[in-house]
């Protein structure tokens, strides 16, 4: 795609690398069809991590208790039927489950525009997170 072409143009640039530089007179129109061939190389690269990242969180959510079920033991707990897990009430009491940043990355990559996407992203959130409701 062009619009790959075009970001790995940029990326060669940046490492000052054009059509002139890499050791052989290319065409514009040959740097363009190099320029193409690497982006759909990345492209699939980035399809097959998804992938990966794919089977990676199917585990993870397999062996991972979101703590959907509780029940109050006494008068001071929380406590998890799922994984059996408590909060004491004059310890904070019960947390709800969040995934941890890397999680929610990984998430994010498969979901949208790729890992790049998401670390952007990230970098844009940065907001401390409250999640008390
Ligand atoms: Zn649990």
């Amino acid at each position: 795609m062009s619009d790959g072409r075009e970001r790995m143009r940029e990326l060669l640039r940046l490492e000052g690398f054009g059509p002139r530089s890499i050791g052989c007179e290319l065409t514009e129109s040959d740097y363009d069809n190099v320029l193409d061939a690497m982006s759909r190389y990345a492209a699939e690269a980035v399809a097959a991590e998804r992938e990966v990242t794919r089977g990676l969180l199917k585990v993870y959510d397999r062996e991972t208790c979101t703590h959907e079920e509780t029940h109050r033991g006494g008068a001071l707990w929380t406590i998890c039927d799922g994984c059996g897990r408590n909060w004491a009430d004059d310890q904070g009491g019960f947390q709800p489950y969040v995934d941890p940043p890397e999680v929610a990355a990984a998430r994010r990559s498969i979901e949208g525009g790729g890992a790049v996407a998401a670390r952007k992203s990230d970098a844009e959130r940065r907001t401390p997170q409250d999640s008390k409701k």
